[in-house]
Parts: structure tokens; C-alpha cells; sequence
């Protein structure tokens, strides 16, 4: 007898089968044929298909103090994320240290509604001295920027902070992410656009050329490389930082990569129509750019797609529309990134659900070492997005759980509805509202988490 037993097409490691699985004790137990398994409690989803719970590695749960995790997590159990990523950039306080960690997990314990992972981060100057630290009380990853976005929040490393923190964190066995632009580039760009008056919004994408990408990834696949750091570049708009990547792993650098689901589907042009609402860093590019990407993307040569979910408020996007420079750069995503991504890929694409399995939930756990999770196999949690591929729904920006109610995708009809959003066994969403409260989700130590840390 099984606590529950889940019934549909279940995307599997290498197939899709119709089947059923047993879950005990919010494990995977047994993966057998319909009609084989028992319990009392059975979900029987049809022709549905039965997803791996979904990850999203790169969300920014406090870039908005007013957003938190409560409200990231709700928007993301809709969305069928059964785990995130959260990165360190939090206003006011970046989680430089232990004791912001330690904080940040006993805030998350209380307020998460689905599974969370936390990034850390190092300050500007004499920060890596915090790393081993970090580590040990269960960071999933480093992230840091060769652009500075914040001084304080979200600061520019220099070069031989980069080297530091690299060799120790390679130490630790987790991976150092950045953010790649080149800062000195874009600060000068800018400046000469803002004197000529250009303040429309393709003058973001201008000036950010995509060489202010790939010379920032190229130096930090070269640092890599000496220091044998796994090295992950985050939101990766252009398809040339990925033939970069490719030439650098036939070099042994242990390098992945990631681009997020607005660079897949929207271009320059999305910028120009939509202003604020679609500006992002790096920003969106020509359509040719976006062909390459999604090329890489079906060669799968991009190990995940994220949404860099960044939940600003209106107020800080609306102050772009005289002067595209003075809006905060991001746009949620944690609710729309599993459908748009089934859409784009599965239905529009002809891309088997496996594939997309593999980019929304195998890679981001084997990425970033999060264990028993990323694949529907015994012993696993489990955790299920569960998507039916006949119901289309209309994006409602206002409908967004976030406090972020605003994005470019406002009013397209998607293929493809989360009907089910499954943690350890337990139906967080049903496709209609949340069903556990805030607390019920738990903080995922990163893998070199010191034993004993936490209990
Ligand atoms: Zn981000």
C-alpha cells in the first residue's frame, strides 16, 4: 500500500510512460504500469504529462523587500516550480556572510511554500574570506558580477578578487556563477548615449553591444581555467558566449551555462515596443541572436533555462518610460516560466518532454548538486509538475501572485496549463489555488553543506 499513487504520462530520464508511480513517505517508492500499484489515494491525471518537479535556479525572492519568499514561492507553486534557487542580491542586506545566511534560512523555513536553495554571495573587497563559511552552512552556489548593477547590493568584483574567491571556491567543489558584462564598456556606452539624448529604449540594448557579454565570459572561462573552478555563466543572452563555452570545455573547464525563457522569446524589437517592461541585463537581442540561441538551446548545448525572476514594482519600471537608463532591470517570471517554456518547446517545437525535462529539472539538480531531486526515479522526492497540454489560458499580469505585476507576456494565450504542482508527495497547488501554507516548503542545503548543520 502505497500513501499515494500518481497516474498519467510520466516523463521519465530517457522516455515517456504511461504509467504509475507510488509515493511513500513523500519519496518516489515504485515506477510500475497503470493498474499495478495501491492505495487508497490516487491521482489519476489522464493523458496529462507528469513532469519531474520543476527548478528554477536563478530567482531574486528580495530584490523587492516587499516580495519575499511567501509571495516568490505562492507565484512559483503556480507556475509548477517545485524548487528555486534564490539569489543573494537582497535589498538591503546582500547574504555576504554567515550570519545573513543563517537568517535568510530560519526566514525561509518560515515563510516557503515550496523547496528553496540559497545562493550566497562575497563583498566588493575582502569578502572571501566568508566562503568556506558560506559553504559549510549550506550555500548552493556563488554568485558574483563583473558588472556593477549596486556598489553595495549587487557590486562589480575586480579581476583579482575573482581569481581569490575562484580557487577557494573550487576548494568547496560548488560552482561560482556570474553575471557577465563588461562593466567599463557599458558605463562609457552609456554616458556618451545619455549626452547625445538618446534615452529610448533600444539605447539599453545599444549600449550593451554583445561583446560586453562574451569579452566579460571569455576572461572568466580564462580564470577557470587556472583556477579549476566549475564556473556557470547565468542568463546568457547571446550565441556567441556559448560557442565560447564549448571551445573552453573541450579544455577541461568544467563551464555550464544558462539563458532565461525572455531571450528565447522576445527580441530588441519586444524593447523598443514594450519599454521597461522588457528591459533585462544583458538586454534582449536582434533576431538573428535570438535564432542562434535557440539553436544552441535544441542542440542542447545550454545546460538550463531560468526566469532571473527580478519582481519590481511599477514604480521602478514606469520611471524608465522618459529615460529607459533609470528603470530597474528584470521582470518576473517564476509563474510563466514552465507553460511558456512547454509551449515554446513541446507544442510549438515538436520537442519531446524529456528534453524539456532535462532543461527545467535534471540539469539545474545536477548543476547545482541538489540531491534527490531533477528526475522521476526510486528513491527521489517527490515532486511533479504535472501539465496538461490541451487547456490554454490568457497571462494575467494583475493575476500574478508576485507583488511584480507586470510583464511583456500580458495578454498572450499559452498552450499548455500547470494543472498540478506536487512537493514530497504533497499537492501544493491544484491548479486552481495554493494548498499548503507558508513553512510547508524547506531550505535545500547546498552540497557541501557541513554534516550536522542542520537538525
Ligand atoms: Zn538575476
Amino acid at each position: 500500500m502505497f500513501d499515494l499513487i500518481i497516474r498519467g504520462n510520466l516523463v521519465l530520464e530517457n522516455e515517456v510512460m504511461y504509467g504509475e508511480i507510488g509515493v511513500q513517505a513523500g519519496k518516489i517508492a515504485e515506477i510500475a504500469q497503470p493498474g499495478k500499484l495501491k492505495s487508497l489515494n490516487m491521482q489519476d491525471f489522464g493523458d496529462c504529462f507528469v513532469f519531474p518537479g520543476m527548478i528554477d535556479a536563478h530567482v531574486h525572492c528580495f530584490s523587492n523587500p516587499h516580495e519575499g519568499f511567501a509571495a516568490t514561492s505562492e507565484s512559483a507553486a503556480v507556475g509548477g516550480l517545485t524548487t528555486i534557487l534564490d539569489m543573494p542580491y537582497d535589498l538591503a542586506a546582500p547574504i555576504t556572510n554567515l550570519a545573513r545566511f543563517q537568517q535568510k534560512v530560519e526566514r525561509l523555513e518560515k515563510e516557503a511554500l515550496i523547496d528553496i536553495g540559497l545562493w550566497a554571495t562575497i563583498a566588493k573587497s575582502g569578502g572571501t574570506q566568508q566562503i568556506g563559511l558560506l559553504a559549510d552552512a549550506g550555500a548552493v552556489a556563488f554568485k558574483m558580477s563583473t558588472f556593477e548593477t549596486d556598489p553595495h547590493r549587487f557590486p562589480e568584483i575586480a579581476d583579482s578578487e575573482i581569481m581569490k574567491a575562484m580557487t577557494l571556491i573550487s576548494q568547496t567543489g560548488l560552482r561560482a556563477a556570474f553575471h557577465a558584462e563588461n562593466n567599463e564598456m557599458i558605463k562609457q556606452l552609456t554616458e556618451s548615449y545619455i549626452q547625445q539624448g538618446r534615452l529610448d529604449p533600444l539605447a539599453h540594448m545599444e549600449t550593451r553591444p554583445p561583446v560586453t557579454e562574451t569579452s566579460a565570459v571569455l576572461k572568466l572561462l580564462e580564470f577557470a581555467y587556472w583556477t579549476g573552478v566549475k564556473l556557470h555563466i547565468v542568463h546568457v543572452s547571446h550565441p556567441r558566449t556559448i560557442d565560447l563555452a564549448m571551445i573552453y570545455k573541450q579544455m577541461q573547464v568544467d563551464v555550464t551555462t544558462e539563458t532565461c525563457y525572455p531571450y528565447l522569446l522576445m527580441d530588441a524589437y519586444d524593447l523598443e515596443r514594450f519599454g521597461p517592461k522588457a528591459k533585462n541585463n544583458p538586454p534582449l537581442r536582434l533576431p538573428e541572436d535570438v535564432v542562434g540561441l535557440w539553436d544552441h538551446q535544441l542542440q542542447d548545448h545550454i545546460d538550463l533555462i531560468t526566469s532571473d525572476h527580478a519582481p519590481w514594482g511599477s514604480d521602478k519600471k514606469e520611471v524608465g518610460n522618459t529615460n529607459i537608463f533609470e528603470a530597474a532591470s528584470g521582470m518576473p517570471g517564476v509563474e510563466i516560466l514552465v507553460p511558456l517554456m512547454f509551449e515554446w518547446a513541446v507544442v510549438k517545437g515538436g520537442i519531446s518532454p524529456v528534453v524539456l525535462g532535462k532543461w527545467l529539472s535534471q540539469h539545474p539538480a545536477e548543476v547545482f548538486q541538489i540531491q534527490g531531486k531533477g528526475k522521476i526515479t526510486v528513491g527521489n522526492d517527490a515532486d511533479f509538475t504535472v501539465i496538461d497540454q490541451d487547456q490554454s489560458w490568457i497571462i494575467d499580469e494583475q493575476a500574478f501572485k508576485s507583488h511584480s505585476k507586470l510583464s511583456p507576456f500580458h495578454g498572450r494565450e499559452v498552450q499548455g496549463k500547470v494543472i498540478q504542482t506536487i512537493v514530497r508527495g504533497t499537492t501544493v497547488y491544484d491548479g486552481f489555488e495554493v494548498k499548503v501554507k507558508p513553512g510547508f516548503g524547506r531550505f535545500v542545503a547546498g552540497a557541501a553543506v557541513k554534516k550536522g548543520a542542520y537538525q
